[in-house]
């Protein structure tokens, strides 16, 4: 990794009536900065059309109200160029360039606010520093709390929203929301209340015509709480809002704790078509690897019994034939589910995982992150929230070989809450153990800052698929969505290609599956995950064709490139990801109508490829086929069902 300073001017200052302007490299995203009657402005434009008004900037703290009485005294300009390499996100090498602008504000009594603003061609993005000039004066200044922030985004009229609202805290099972697992409503106007009151959750879409932005922040670890996008206001738009004092049951600050001087996460504005959407790393480029790995963790992918099978195939038993479906399929992991510390006990989990061990499998164990902040009765708890827990339960993870862990019902936005995220992710580094987080926050550049993190939930998941008809009916819709937005700035859990054609052990009883197998097929490649869920069943080895199976052995988990071939959030999506040198192409039709594209996809051209798609009736087909010269192909997609092409 390196950062170049190509650029480092002290610009003359034009004063307070001439805007500041940086442009990105192309040109075509521009953001301006102003300082009206004491305030601090920006907007931004792309090719020369407004896609953000006049915003509102600022922070509201217990120092003083940077909001207001701001003079800009300074600004300075350069030029950042980065390369670096991510293990587990849906790139591997990324190379970026942005022109900086750091603009200083003097407030009243010596605060000076820093707003530091990147502009590539994909994305503006901009955080806060706060400190003051003679703080030995002070001495009072070393507990400061950041109250709010002004920061809004001020969208032309006629946008539309593909945003999904924060929970009630507190709501819902067992009391334990927000965790970011709502419903969205595609093209919705800006001006509807939010369903619960209370905002909206990150990422956050927003459609202008031909143009599409994408809200979301970044950077946010132990030391800062999580944000969201407050209320519509009809002229400002959406501001930023910090966590509700109602989430963790009440318990912690519902504003940010910091030292001085401070700088706060980065607000992200991924600016463009749908492309840029899919394919922008504004979630990487701007934070920092926190430590070092200490181990060569491995991706892969893994059963997990729970889904369908659900508490009762928490047993030695069942855990053996999962165990052995993930062998006979050539997957790394096997997930063990809530309660196995009652009803399998810890001396026969040393066994199971001896067990798997020897089938060159290995376990993954699932924790509470409780705590005290909802009543979620599931076992084991009290294993993961503090320091001494943490340490003792991890050295026996890693005696019995234990290779990674996820831990569930986290209590919502708090920085306490991003604390416990953070220590749970560092301590098991120190074991060796990758960490995927469920019923909780979205991650925020954790793929690059927390070397062994692996993916969040942060999504209503395939457990609802099973939970309930409606939301089954609502999966391919779903998983239309997530590709430009959800998984485009982090890693997700979404819980498993599903093959089992009813919501039933038995694969006969309960409500049925919407999707089509090789819809099921594609959605491996569409979600993005480094450690993925493969949720077949041992039925699956015999009741689905054998060349679906066979795809599945092969199916990567780690990507080393992502790009945007055609779609619509909520109607249809294909994506191309590349592992090593081999491409794979793979589309999902959320729609209830047949849908036929004509695709270029230049890293097929002149190639025989296997085609995975769905005939008329919606049952899965296979063939070779030579793709044209050009790179141009003509697919149908058929209702709910699903394309791949692959080597
Ligand atoms: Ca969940």
């Amino acid at each position: 990794m390196k950062l170049l300073l190509i650029l480092s001017i002290l610009a003359a200052l034009a004063g307070p009536e001439q805007p500041l302007r940086v442009k990105s490299s192309s040109g075509a995203l521009e953001l301006t900065l102003s300082n009206p009657s004491g305030r601090a402005e920006y907007s931004v434009s792309y090719r020369g059309e407004p896609v953000i008004g006049a915003s509102s900037l600022g922070l509201v703290t217990s120092v003083g109200d940077m909001t207001q009485d701001l003079t800009l005294t300074a600004v300075e300009e350069r030029k950042v160029a980065q390369q670096y390499t991510l293990r587990t996100a849906k790139t591997s090498r990324v190379e970026y360039e942005a022109n900086e602008l750091t603009a200083t504000f003097e407030g009243r009594e010596g605060r000076v606010l820093t707003i530091c603003f990147r502009v590539t061609d994909s994305y503006v993005a901009f955080r806060y520093g706060l400190s003051v000039r003679h703080p030995l004066w002070e001495p009072d200044l070393h507990r400061t709390v950041v109250y709010s922030e002004a920061s809004s985004f001020n969208f032309p009229d006629g946008t539309t929203t593909f945003i999904c609202p924060m929970a009630e805290p507190g709501s819902r099972w067992a009391h334990a929301r927000p965790s970011y697992e709502e419903v969205y409503t595609p093209d919705a106007p800006m001006d509807v209340p939010s369903a619960f009151g209370h905002g909206y959750s990150f990422p956050c879409l927003f459609h202008l015509g031909e143009t599409w932005v994408l809200l979301s922040e970044t950077g946010v670890g132990s030391g800062y709480c999580g944000a969201h996008l407050g209320e519509y206001q009809k002229g400002k738009g959406y501001a930023i809002a910090y966590p509700s004092p109602d989430e963790n049951g009440g318990y912690g600050t519902a504003f940010a704790a910091v030292p001085l001087p401070f700088t706060t996460p980065w607000r992200t504005i991924t600016v463009g078509p749908l492309k840029t959407m899919v394919e922008a790393t504004a979630a990487y480029d701007l934070v920092e690897p926190l430590y070092e790995p200490s181990t060569d963790y491995q991706g892969g992918r893994y059963t997990w019994s729970w889904l369908i099978w659900q508490d009762q195939s928490i047993n030695y038993e069942d855990q053996v034939r999962m165990i052995d479906l993930s062998a006979a399929m050539g997957f790394e992991y096997c997930l063990v589910d809530n309660w196995w510390d009652q009803r399998i006990g810890r001396e026969r989990m040393a066994e199971l995982s001896a067990y798997a061990q020897s089938k060159g499998v290995s376990l993954m164990l699932w924790y509470s992150s409780n705590g005290y902040w909802n009543d979620a009765p599931q076992t084991p708890k009290h294993c993961m929230n503090t320091a001494i827990a943490r340490e003792r339960e991890m050295q026996w993870l890693r005696s019995i070989g234990i290779k990674g862990i996820k831990v569930d019902f986290f209590g919502g936005d708090k920085q306490e809450t991003f604390l416990l995220y953070e220590d749970i992710l560092s301590d098991a580094n120190r074991y060796g153990l990758q960490v995927i987080f469920h019923g909780c926050t979205l991650p925020r550049g954790w793929e690059r800052m927390y070397p062994n993190f692996v993916s969040s939930e942060a999504v209503m998941a395939s457990e609802n698929v099973f939970f309930t008809e409606e939301d089954a009916e609502r999966e391919a819709f779903d998983l239309t969505i997530h590709p430009f937005c959800r998984n485009t700035v982090a890693s997700m859990d979404w819980g498993g290609v599903i093959l089992n054609r009813y919501m039933s052990r038995d694969n006969r009883s309960r409500h049925a599956r919407t999707t089509t197998d090789i819809f099921e097929l594609a959605s491996g490649i569409t979600n993005q995950a480094a450690v993925q869920c493969v949720a077949l069943y041992p039925n699956n080895l015999a009741d689905v064709p054998q060349f679906e199976l066979d795809f599945l052995k092969t199916l990567p988990s780690s990507w080393d490139e992502t790009r945007y071939i055609d779609g619509y959030p909520g109607r249809y999506v294909v994506l191309a990801r590349r592992h090593g040198d081999k491409w794979f192409v793979a589309g999902l039709n959320a729609l209830k109508e047949p849908l036929t594209l004509r695709l270029t996809l230049p890293m097929f051209a002149g190639q025989e490829v296997s085609c995975y798609v769905d005939d008329k009736k919606g049952a899965p087909g296979h063939a070779r086929m030579k793709i044209k010269s050009d790179g141009k192909v003509k697919v149908t997609l058929q209702p709910r069902g699903g394309l791949i092409l692959c080597p």
